[in-house]
């Protein structure tokens, strides 16, 4: 499908879809070839808001579907503004952990380097949000230096994460030049990327990128499928690109109600994941960001819906469970037995008991 007019070339290029993305309610429509319902109240979220989708992402969603689980995470909702006052901005408090700007620093053998605000899609449950609306930062060259310096001199670093924003919004080249700015730094032994791309924009993952970013191995990096629709054969393909190039591709998802709080879909996706050799790594508790309150569950729910997956789906498919909180916390396993489970664990508990 391409209602957006674009030719095959630029829709198999990352550039070509980044230029084509949707920013604005018209070209919606236009994509959708319909008037949107209630246009004013989405125009005010976007005034807060904004709104980024690419062509391939949107081409995902069902258009007569009004609870399409990808269109709840890209497109606006008027209970992103009106809900705001319950929120926080910065629940993480990580404007407040940057020894310098864009170095978040919150646990002692690891930091994160903001390296760039942009991002292929904005996704409506993003805990950065605060940012989507300031100015990209000119002068990459001078924050890289100060946060590579920063990093030289606290030798209990041994891992650089890359986030942003989304750090695969740079080119190849300028991507290289911050990997191998932190790799020169001799105490950093390990670097991460988080990236959604190869979920909203599989094209980025190139034959050139995979040869370049294997030379920076051990690297890792970390992806955030939610739904099971996301994992299309362009996706596949492009974890199979990085797998193949010798880096490991784990999920980090975030349970959101409408998308994936229930059992049957979470178990789809796990399963796809471990299909495509994708390790399900983290399933994050949505935190209370201002403007994602909508899309919250409570833990309660996640644990009931964990305590399903449990039963239906081997070790190497599930993945932890967990709440991310303010300071040295961090994340924490949410972890709680039903009656059923602590019973099941008293009957182990006895049968070893008796045997003695
Ligand atoms: S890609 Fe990541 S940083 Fe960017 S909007 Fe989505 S969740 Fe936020």
């Amino acid at each position: 499908m391409n209602r957006l007019n674009i030719s095959r070339r630029e829709w198999e290029n990352w550039r070509g879809q980044i230029h084509a993305r949707v920013t604005t309610l018209n070209g919606l429509a236009q994509a959708w070839q319909r008037p949107l319902a209630a246009p004013d109240s989405l125009r005010f979220v976007l005034k807060s808001y904004p709104l980024a989708v690419t062509p391939y992402y949107l081409s995902l969603i069902d258009p007569d579907d009004e609870a399409d689980p990808l269109a709840r995470q890209c497109l606006p909702d008027a209970r992103e503004v009106s809900l705001a006052h319950a929120g926080l901005a910065d629940p993480l408090d990580e404007d407040g952990r940057m020894p310098v700007p864009n170095l978040i620093h919150r646990y002692s053998d690891r930091v994160l380097a903001m390296v760039t605000r942009s991002c292929a899609v904005y996704c409506r449950h993003c805990n950065r949000k605060r940012f989507w609306k300031m100015r990209q930062e000119a002068g990459l060259q001078s924050r890289l230096a100060a946060m590579v310096r920063y990093v030289q001199n606290a030798p209990q670093v041994r891992e650089v994460i890359l986030s942003g924003g989304d750090p695969l919004m740079h080119d190849d080249d300028r991507l290289e030049a911050v990997l191998a700015a932190f790799k020169s730094v001799p105490h950093v032994e390990v670097l991460r990327i988080g990236t959604r791309t190869p979920v909203v924009l599989p094209m980025r993952i190139t034959k050139d990128l995979c040869r370049m970013l294997r030379r920076y191995r051990p690297l890792w990096l970390n992806t955030q499928f939610n739904h099971p629709a996301e994992i299309t054969k362009d996706a596949a393909r492009a974890c199979a690109m990085l797998l193949e190039a010798g880096i490991p591709v784990s999920n980090q998802s975030v349970l959101l109600q409408g998308v994936n709080d229930s059992p049957d879909v979470m178990r789809r996706l796990l399963h796809g994941l471990q299909k495509i050799a994708v390790r399900p790594y983290y399933l994050f508790h949505c935190e209370p960001v201002r403007g994602c309150l909508h899309l919250r569950t409570s833990v309660a729910a996640g644990l009931a819906l964990m305590e399903e997956l449990r039963r239906d789906c081997s070790g190497l498919a599930l993945p932890q469970y967990v709440a991310d909180l303010p300071g040295e916390a961090g994340k924490v396993p949410l972890l709680c037995l039903s009656e059923t489970l602590k019973n099941d664990l008293q009957k182990h508990q006895d049968f070893f008991d008796n045997l003695k």
